[in-house]
């Protein structure tokens, strides 16, 4: 057995490096944003870097995430997590508070202050007391068995006639939950998943606009593309390829690793040569990328400069 003595003060060692290795990760995930190494290597954002690049749960990762963006904007959140006035926990809930009262630099630092030393309790206590923006409401998705997950949701009123409303359109006062939401959910996705049009006529060209379609086209310059004088309406049926290609998830591919985005939120078609530079609007010049892989390549194709406007990360 070790003494107590000696085994405290190890154990309060262990403890002060925990908190430095806290911060060491915050620094390197600035950079990773900063640099866009989150999308480079192949992931849709920070969140799924933290999470599914770096292992860990998905709290853990909003939370590491929220640390790291109130981070760059109050660089004294370093030195309370150093010497322990703040915990991970404590700087990722200040952060929420920051962004959902849009708070500038001046006040989040003030706030930072004022809230050293505190326990969780008291720190969220405090936080809904100088509160102006009501707090979200509690969602929570907890897996209770292997084929269960139970979702505990706030709402309102109206959410609830909605609710009423369905049951009687369905006939069935005492239809479940679970039922309206499926089939609600089951309608919704109908109405949006990119339909897969089949065309006949071998060159015909039909004009349709990006709303049409669950892929958009993603944005240009302008001016260059005018001066060619080139449309740069995708065909249906290049389009229907690129999409039946991509299988509704980003094609992006980190060539060193082989891994492969997959995101499948907002995807938007891209030229592999940029539309600007003479490439053609055939699937094999087009890719479906998520937004993050979509900006990287303009990166890319356009230099950082150019394309500093368009990158604000959300704080
Ligand atoms: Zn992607």
């Amino acid at each position: 057995m070790i003494p107590h003595e000696k085994l405290h003060e190890e154990t309060l060692v262990a403890a002060k490096r925990e908190k430095t290795a806290t911060l060491e990760l915050l620094n390197f995930l600035l950079q990773v944003e900063d640099q866009r190494t989150f999308a480079v290597v192949g992931y849709d954002s920070m969140f799924t870097y933290v999470r599914d690049g770096l292992g860990y749960s998905s709290a853990q990762a909003s939370e590491r995430v929220a640390a790291m963006r109130l981070l760059r904007k109050v660089p004294e959140v370093a030195d309370g997590l150093k010497n322990g006035s703040q915990t991970l926990t404590s700087v990722a809930k200040i952060a929420s508070h920051v962004r959902r009262e849009n708070l500038n630099c001046q006040e989040a630092t003030t706030l930072v202050f004022e809230t050293a030393n505190q326990t969780t309790e008291a720190l969220e206590k405090y936080l809904l007391g100088m509160a102006q923006v009501e707090p979200p409401k509690v969602e929570r998705a907890k897996i209770i068995s292997a084929e269960l997950t139970r979702l505990t949701i706030d709402v309102e009123e109206e959410f609830m006639a909605l609710v009423t409303r369905i049951r009687e359109l369905r006939g069935n006062p005492a239809l479940p939950l679970s039922e309206v939401f499926r089939h609600a959910m089951k309608e919704e996705i109908r109405t949006r998943e990119p339909k897969e049009k089949v065309v006949k006529a071998k060159d015909v060209t039909v004009e349709i606009r990006s709303s049409e379609s669950g892929l958009k086209q993603s944005g240009g310059s302008g001016a260059e593309i005018d001066s060619l004088n080139r449309s740069r309406y995708i065909s249906v049926r290049d389009r229907a390829a690129t999409h039946a290609r991509a299988n509704g998830a980003c094609e992006y591919v980190y060539p060193q690793t082989g891994k492969r985005c997959g995101s499948r939120f907002g995807l938007q078609m891209e030229h592999v040569i940029p539309f600007a530079k003479g490439g053609a609007n055939t699937a094999e010049n087009l890719v479906a990328y998520c937004p993050a892989h979509n900006r990287l390549s303009a990166v890319g194709e356009y230099g950082t400069e150019k394309m500093k406007g368009f990158y604000r990360p959300r704080d």
